[in-house]
Parts: C-alpha cells; structure tokens; sequence
C-alpha cells in the first residue's frame, strides 16, 4: 500500500515499528502535494522546512529508543483559521494577508506537543463564512471526487487535503456546519465536538457561542486518535469545559445492540434534499437497524427556524469579532488618502474584507442597534433556547440522532446555491447542532453518481465516544471508508 493510502492509525503503527520513518511520511504528503495541489488548491501556506526538520528530530529520538506519544510522526494540515505561531495564518482574507501570531492555537500546540508533523496551512471561505470554499480570498479549492466541483466549506481546504492523499488528517472549524458538510462532499468522517470539549484559543473567532475545533480524517479511528490528543480542558479558553475526556479509542468495536436512535423528519424529508441523497441515508438508517439500533421517526419542529436563528446570532457575534480587524489593531492598512481615524478603519475595511464578510459584519451590527433588537437578535435567542430544548429532549428519549449531513452531493464550482431551497436544507442539517452546542459525526454512507453521500449522527453533549462507537460499527460492517477518489 502507498504509504498516502493508509489511514492515519495506520500510518502511527508503521512509525512506531520503524517500518516507515517520519521523514518519509512527510516526504510522501509532500510529493502528493506536488503533483496533485495545483489543481486541488487545498493550501494556502506550507511548512516544508520546519515540518522535515521535526521529522528528523522525531526519527533521531525513536531511534535512541526515546518513548514518544502515539501520534509522533504524523503529518497533519491546519485550517487557515487556527494561529500558528511564526506561521502566516491568513483565514483567506485579505485583512490578513500578512499576518503572523505569535502564538499557537491550543490545538495546533497539543497535536504538536503530541509529535504531529504541521504540513501547513489549508484554505477555507474567509473568516469560514460560506459552505463552498468560494468565498477565499485568495483560491478556489476543487473537490478530490470532481475537480469541477466544490469541497465544501468552510473547512474547504481540510477536507480536500485529506481526500486528496495530501494529508493524513486534518482540523477544521464549525461554527454551523463547516467541518461536517466538508467532511460529507469528500468522503471523509468529520467530527463536530460538544461546545466547549476542545479549546477555541486560537481559533479566530467568527460566532463565538457556536465555534468548535474538530478533525476531519479518513476514518473513525483516525477521528478517535486526534481527539484524544486535542480534546479536554484548557484554563486560556474560559468556556472550555473541565468534564473527563475518556479513552476515545477504547469504546471502538462495542456493539449497537439496544440503542435507540431517533430520525429527524423535518430534516430528512425537508424539499430540499435530494431523492439520491435521502435513499442513500435511509439505507445507511436500515444498515443500523440491521446492527441492532432501534429506530424511530421524530419530529423536530423548530429546527427548520434554524437558518433564520443563525443567519442572526452568527452575524451578530461576528460583527463584534470582527471589530478587531481595523488597520491598527490587526490587520490591513489603507495606503489611500484617510481624513480621520474612523475614514482609516472603514477605508481598510472596505479594500481588504469580501463581500460576504462586510455583507455579515453590516447585518450583525443591524440586529444589534438599539432599534432592532428586540426584534432580531433577542427573537433569535429565543428562538436558539426553543430549538436547544427540542434537541435535548429528544436526546434524553433517544441515544444518538439521524439525518443527512448535506442535502445534495457536491456541486459545481460556480454554481451559487445561496438562497435557494438547497441552502435551506443545508442549514436545516447543520445548525440546530451548532445552536445547541451538541456534538455530531459525519460518517460516509454512499456515492451519488461517483460522489460522496454523508449521514450525520447527533449526540448528546459530551457523548462524542458514542458517536465514534456508532459510526465505528457502520463503517466496519460497510466498505464506504475504502472509497477513494481517483487523482
Ligand atoms: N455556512 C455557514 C456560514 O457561512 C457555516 C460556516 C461555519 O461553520 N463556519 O456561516
């Protein structure tokens, strides 16, 4: 087997009994990326140099016989939004261009600090505003499957890293969707933790009270082994969360029997999703029952006021976040005649920030002028604890929910799908878990004219080793993770 074509557990097993060396490992994503990242467009930056020479470091301690973590060695790509330190992190904007933290991301240190190999640093929609990768100020990244077709976004350049054998794994943000709907368009497990489970210190904030950190990877081991290094608390994010983080590996390969699982109606049937699609989901759901999962159909009636909820509460947060990105602060300056401070602000603003960006920045401020809101951005947190609820309680009847992840396979670069009944759908998918902190797992479950089908599975907060336990025993009893695009 190539050694791009293994999983990244297996890829640790070869590294650990010296049958494949880090230098290689690397090397191997490296040459990968040479010949295939002019067409994928999958990152922004790469850390060549740095990434071989802690390969090396890591070869020389494992062969003085040191005792290194499990995960020494392996390659992985980070999300444009995540700070890295000394690192050009850029959230494919414009605004910043140039920027260089001065300090990692609590993820970005622990999967070092765990002996994972940076590769660089992947593309995503700007300040991981939009579900195509479209909206990257600087390139437009294709999907592995059809390079004619987008990734999915935000975390466009995560997943078609992974999918591409550019990468073992990969991290990616989810504010309302951006790791999981990715992680469906290519084929790969996307894991959206509990709000609060991994550290968003560094993470550059676009919702704060929805943003989560996740791993997109091949398959679900791979998702358990990155989460037992990333996940847990951390005293520099003030709403991470102090609960034990168990073995994540250990519950892999337990079985279903007796399990309750409840199918969202309103997003399975919602008019925008795909017959394909919901065909292909549904023999994924009987596969379960199949397993020993008790299914049921349930009802959800609020999440379909998700998009409103969001498209308010998400703007809202930004427009503050964002705030910081004035020229002075951060960010791009100006080089144009300025009368005042504020004309440099808006001046800076409007030449470095894309239209999506200044589209959300104008609205959140708008919910939250003193006219509107009660209107908006009150209604919406009402809104947020009715559809928080709904989900909590069907949780308490049922141990995990089912529904698509996205309502259509990918589609075509260029081809805008915002405001129409599929974006609709798509945010039907993913939101309500976003709005209510939940953790939720792609898992692949079928191709569509040659193109990845995902099955989304909900949990309860902190239950993300259920999660992996039931998208574990899908993917052993079916063959979709051993689908590969061909390049
Ligand atoms: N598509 C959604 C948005 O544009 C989700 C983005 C995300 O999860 N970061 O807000």
């Amino acid at each position: 087997m190539a050694i791009h074509d293994m999983t990244a557990w297996q890829l640790t097993e070869q590294l650990q009994a010296r049958q494949i060396t880090a230098v290689e490992a690397v090397q191997a994503c490296y040459d990968r990326i040479d010949t295939l990242d002019g067409q994928v467009k999958a990152f922004l930056t790469l850390t060549r140099e740095s990434a071989l020479e802690q390969a090396r470091a890591i070869d020389s301690a494992r062969a003085a016989g040191e005792k290194l973590p499990p995960t020494a060695g392996l390659p992985i790509a980070h999300k444009d939004g995540l700070s890295t330190a000394a690192v050009r992190t850029t959230c494919a904007s414009r605004m910043l261009d140039n920027y260089v933290p001065a300090y990692d991301a609590t993820v970005v240190k622990r999967c070092h600090d765990a002996g994972m190999i940076m590769l660089g640093k992947t593309n995503m929609d700007e300040f991981a505003m939009g579900s195509s990768g479209e909206n990257s100020a600087f390139q437009v990244t294709a999907n592995p499957w059809d390079l004619t077709r987008i990734p999915g976004g935000s975390s466009s350049g995560s997943a078609a890293a992974v999918a591409a054998g550019e990468a073992f794994v990969a991290t990616g943000s989810d504010t309302g969707g951006s790791i999981r709907q990715p992680a469906a368009l290519c084929g790969l497990i996307g894991l959206k933790p509990t709000y609060g489970r991994v550290s968003r210190y560094g993470l550059i904030a676009y919702g704060s009270s929805l943003d989560t950190v996740g791993p997109l990877c091949r398959d679900v081991r791979d998702a358990a082994l990155i989460m037992n290094v990333i996940a847990g608390h951390d005293p520099r994010d003030a709403t991470s969360s102090d609960v034990p983080v168990p073995d994540y590996t250990t519950g892999l390969g337990a079985d279903l029997d007796g399990l309750r699982a409840g199918v969202v109606q309103e997003i399975l049937h919602h008019d925008g999703v795909d017959p394909t699609v919901r065909q292909t989901v549904e023999q994924a759901i009987e596969h379960l029952s199949g397993l020993g999962v008790e299914i049921e159909e349930i009802h959800l009636p609020h999440v379909e006021y998700s998009q409103a909820c969001y498209g308010i509460i998400a703007p809202a947060e930004a427009s503050s976040n964002l705030a910081r990105l004035d020229g002075v602060r951060y960010g791009y300056r100006t080089d144009s005649e300025i009368t005042d401070i504020h004309d440099l602000f808006a001046k800076s603003r409007a030449e470095s920030l894309g239209p999506e960006v200044q589209l959300r920045i104008i609205r959140g401020t708008y919910v939250l002028s003193a006219g509107q809101y009660d209107a908006y951005y009150m209604k919406a947190l009402k809104v947020r604890t009715l559809i928080k609820q709904e989900l909590e309680s069907a949780l308490e009847r049922h141990d995990f929910l089912i529904s698509p992840t996205s309502p259509v396979v990918a589609s075509s670069i260029g081809e805008k799908t915002e405001n129409s009944m599929v974006s609709r759908a798509a945010a039907t998918c993913t939101k309500p878990v976003n709005l209510a902190g939940l953790p939720a797992i792609n898992v692949p479950c079928g191709l569509v004219n040659g193109l990845p089908v995902g099955m989304q599975v909900i949990g309860r907060p902190f239950d993300e080793a259920r999660l992996l336990q039931v998208a574990y025993a899908y993917e052993q009893a079916t063959e979709w993770h051993r689908a590969h695009p061909e390049l």
